[in-house]
């Protein structure tokens, strides 16, 4: 370009003429340019990458209150834990001082007849208390370890309130409590598919704990129809549970840090058991609860109910009768002497014919000698050689003999091995009367 100027100094006209070549000036401001582009550019990476690091930072912050709260929470549930382990030494230690205590008291002579009634009611109820804990934390166990199944069957509701009834009714009256319930279902429409004994369990749970703690007044429990779910409903008079606390008790290990000067007993883990069985049953439980006024505790399952013409089937009941297994030789293989005792006792006035081995090769040589057993209620862990072994043995020399396998621990796989191992049923220590006769009637109906 050219850049010109008028020079007018007088008497000389002329013109200055400038030239400058600019081509660098344009050249640099092209490259100025080109770096403005880039510097842009630059500046747009970096303010996105701004926003990533203000991204990342929000997260650490986020990351960082997570953590703070699961290290409160890990703190808080080690506490519970310690708390949960010193409540469940207690509880143990509890039955267990009435267990030893009162039999020794019953070795004294000349004791009256009340006093011996009392001891042994004390140690009855002490074994049942122990027994409570020991089947609650093997509920807790199998949950934690997701070994819970479930088991579907005809349930008669009403029949099952039926039976709650008068099993609460004495605990009731002795507390001076008033105990209702309510059949809201005629008979024909209250059969549904459940889980009949994880349903009862958690309505023994509710009920006992609304018996527990409620001091006047009233329980009651009754169930309704609620959109093609069956709502069951637990209500009581008693000291309620505070507002901040209705949805942790529901939770392990939180409960025995809740009442503080806890008179009553249990092993704080009833209702996340309770929790956790409905979960699976694909249903929930909540509650909502006064202080000082009563707790109602709400849970719902679906409702399948059955139809009514295959009603009929499952209605039969055996009943027992004293000399029910009258012609029935039976023996029992059994190490452990009180065990031993203990079948003796339930057996005794059936007319069963029993006889006793006390390990697993002393059987199998008595069924050489003698195969005409009926029935053999085989211990499993058993010395020289155990039950399935033994059992396999026997069932060699004659298969018709019905075995029925009793162990200690109630799990659904130790059913399944016993089964597996060749045994024909299955029975859990400490085994139920009724429910050994039952089993054993089991094989009658094979003949
Ligand atoms: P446990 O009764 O053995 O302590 P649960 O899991 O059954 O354990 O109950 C947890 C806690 O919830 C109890 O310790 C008690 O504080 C409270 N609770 C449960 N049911 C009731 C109720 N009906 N009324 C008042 N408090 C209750």
């Amino acid at each position: 370009g050219v850049a010109s100027n008028l020079l007018s100094t007088p008497g000389i006209n002329a013109i200055v003429v400038n030239y400058r070549d600019i081509t660098d000036r344009i050249n640099a401001d092209k490259a100025l340019k080109e770096q403005m582009k880039e510097y842009l550019e630059l500046n747009k990476e970096y303010l996105s990458q701004n926003e990533e690091l203000r991204n990342s930072l929000n997260q650490i912050q986020k990351i960082n209150t997570e953590l703070q709260k699961a290290k409160e929470k890990a703190e808080e549930s080690d506490k519970l834990k310690t708390a949960f382990l010193a409540n469940m030494s207690h509880e143990i230690r509890t039955p267990m001082n009435g267990i030893l205590g009162f039999a020794e008291l019953l070795k004294k002579p000349n004791l009256t007849g009340m006093q011996t009634k009392r001891y042994v009611d004390i140690i009855q109820h002490s074994g049942e208390r122990m027994l409570n804990i020991i089947n609650d934390l093997i509920d807790i166990s199998k949950i934690e370890a997701g070994q819970i199944e479930i088991k579907n069957v005809e349930t008669n509701i009403n029949q099952l309130f039926d039976n709650l009834y008068t099993f609460f009714e004495p605990e009731a009256v002795k507390k001076n409590l008033e105990l209702k319930y309510d059949k809201t279902l005629p008979a024909d429409k209250s059969v549904i598919i459940t889980d009949k004994s994880k349903l009862n369990q958690v309505m023994i749970n509710l009920i006992k704990n609304a018996i527990k703690y409620t001091n006047e007044g009233s329980v009651s429990f009754k169930y309704e129809l609620v959109n093609k779910q069956i709502r069951f409903i637990i209500k009581d008079t008693g000291i309620g549970i505070p507002q901040d606390q209705s949805e942790n008790i529901f939770e392990r290990f939180r409960q025995v840090d809740l009442t503080p000067m806890k008179p009553e007993e249990g092993s704080g883990l009833g209702l996340s058991i309770s929790k956790a069985y409905i979960n699976i049953m694909g249903g929930k439980i909540w509650v909502e609860s006064e202080i000082n006024k009563g707790s109602v505790f709400y849970f719902e399952i679906p409702y399948n109910p059955i139809k009514t013409d295959d009603k009929n089937k499952n209605i039969k009941k055996m009943k027992t009768s004293p000399d029910i297994l009258s012609n029935y030789k039976i023996l029992i293989v059994e190490d452990d002497e009180i065990s031993n005792l203990y079948l003796k006792e339930l057996l005794i006035n059936s007319g069963a014919l029993v006889e006793y081995a006390n390990n697993g090769i002393e059987a199998v040589e008595m069924v050489q000698k003698n195969s005409d057993y009926d029935i053999i209620l085989m211990d499993i862990k058993l010395p020289l050689l155990d039950g399935y072994e033994a059992t396999k043995q026997i069932k060699k020399i004659n298969s018709e003999i019905f075995v029925i396998a009793q162990t200690a621990f109630a799990s659904e796989n130790d059913r399944q091995t016993a089964l597996k191992e060749g045994c024909d049923e299955y029975i859990s220590k400490p085994i139920n009367r009724d429910l050994l006769f039952e089993k054993i009637k089991k094989h009658k109906k094979k003949n």
